[in-house]
């Protein structure tokens, strides 16, 4: 595509676009008056109008009807998570049933793992990516100790070619191919938080299955970035937050997919808890726990219905909008955002892969000479990009609230820097 680096040029592509209207339904951030262009939606997504009275409704039914709320409120408590499952699903590429929303990423994680890591003396390794973000390193290493086992001789980490930034498919497959008799599981991201990489979550997982591994994903930059296909591409599971891309606020709830053939095996071995006993028994309060078929039989407990009512309204503008028609924009608003910045080469390299299919829509940029004081520059001119240790800017534009007219005001403020 042709683009132009004029003020018209984006407002043309603004009018021409379909999803702008979505753009009001969100608190975006202003400055004395003056609009930021914000680029943290990797981080965390601006607050959409609705959830005001989303979270209204409930605290309405719990003042007037108290415990009553669970089954006599306008949204129960008793099946809240029930609400979310479609238009969650539909967002990952799942069936309804396979996805579940509960807790926060971390803790669906190790839930996921004790389910999906079961090492045996002989195939025990973990394939994750070098640099994966902490709270996954963390996540790895302590299973990998819970078991017993040497995290340094459990762990095989992915690292980029020497002089490279992002890992390529091939190196990744044959890793999984180099250790296939001892390889228990491949756990990485959906998308690398710090490169922007999008992994080839198809072949990583064709890759994982046919030497006998499970393949899991943490989607928290992939969910609402992506257009995703769990279910088609066959992983076994996945795990990801709200608050980033899916804009269901700080700390927010958390979704889980559980393949449905994994899902529907009730001897599937979990830690377990009341939420996840057949609903049909829950309240008689027996011994013996019986899952619930589905992604549903790992919830441990009642409905956080607080940030469960923020990701329904957000999950209501998704659904509104399409998944499939905002990664269409997202792939042009990233790719105008390279354009823009290719009047900068001299100054910047974008790590993030060039291909689309290779990346969301966030791009990480190396400043070759004091970046941090670019970036403090961008934000004091109203541009609120990222900045992650040791020298990167990460720009995330998003589809549903970032207009092609943002995109030219960040090369405006990089020229009055660089010029
Ligand atoms: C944001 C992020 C997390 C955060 O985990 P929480 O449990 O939600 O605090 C974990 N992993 C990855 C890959 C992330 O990007």
């Amino acid at each position: 595509m042709q683009f132009e680096n004029t003020l018209s040029y984006a407002q043309k592509l603004d009018a021409e676009d379909s999803l702008a209207k979505f753009r009001d339904q969100f608190h975006l951030l202003k400055n004395d008056e003056k609009h930021i262009v914000y680029l943290c939606g990797n981080s965390l997504g601006l607050q959409p109008k609705n959830v005001k009275a989303a979270i209204e409704q409930e605290l309405n039914d719990w003042a007037t009807l108290g415990v009553e709320g669970h089954f006599h409120g306008k949204n129960p408590w008793m099946y809240y998570h029930k609400l979310l499952n479609e238009k969650a699903a539909k967002v990952v590429g799942a069936n309804p049933s396979e996805v579940v929303v509960m807790n926060n990423l971390t803790a669906n994680l190790h839930l996921m793992m004790v389910s999906f890591y079961r090492p045996t003396k002989t195939r025990y390794k973990i394939i994750m990516e070098a640099s994966a973000f902490p709270s996954d390193q963390y996540a790895m290493e302590t299973q990998a100790r819970f078991h017993g086992l040497n995290p340094d001789d459990a762990i095989i980490e992915l690292k980029p070619r020497d002089g490279e930034f992002i890992l390529r498919t091939e190196d990744i497959i044959s890793t999984i191919n180099k250790h296939k008799n001892e390889l228990a599981i491949v756990m990485m991201g959906g998308v690398n938080y710090y490169t922007g990489q999008a992994f080839d979550m198809n072949a990583i997982t064709k890759a994982a299955h046919d030497v006998g591994a499970i393949a899991g994903f943490d989607l928290a930059h992939a969910a609402g970035n992506l257009h995703l296909h769990l279910h088609d591409w066959d992983v076994d599971f996945a795990v990801w937050c709200s608050y980033k891309y899916l804009n269901s606020g700080p700390g927010g709830t958390s979704g889980v997919f559980v393949h449905e053939r994994h899902g529907n095996n009730p001897e599937l071995v979990r830690f377990a808890g009341w939420w996840g006993h057949d609903e049909n028994e829950r309240f008689k309060m027996k011994k013996g726990f019986v899952p619930m078929n589905g992604a549903a039989g790992w919830q441990l407990s009642n409905a956080q219905v607080i940030p469960m009512a923020i990701h329904k309204a957000s999950l209501e503008i998704f659904d509104e909008a399409g998944i499939e028609n905002l990664r269409k924009k997202s792939e042009k608003l990233t790719a105008y955002l390279e354009f823009i910045l290719s009047d900068f080469k001299d100054n910047l390299t974008i790590i993030t892969p060039q291909n689309k299919n290779d990346r969301g829509c966030q791009l990480s940029i190396i400043v070759k000479k004091d970046g941090k004081k670019l970036f403090d520059f961008l934000q004091a001119n109203n541009i609120l990009p990222d900045w992650r240790e040791p020298n990167v800017i990460r720009m995330s534009p998003v589809p549903l609230y970032n207009s092609f007219e943002d995109i030219f005001r960040i090369g405006e403020v990089m020229n009055k820097y660089f010029n």
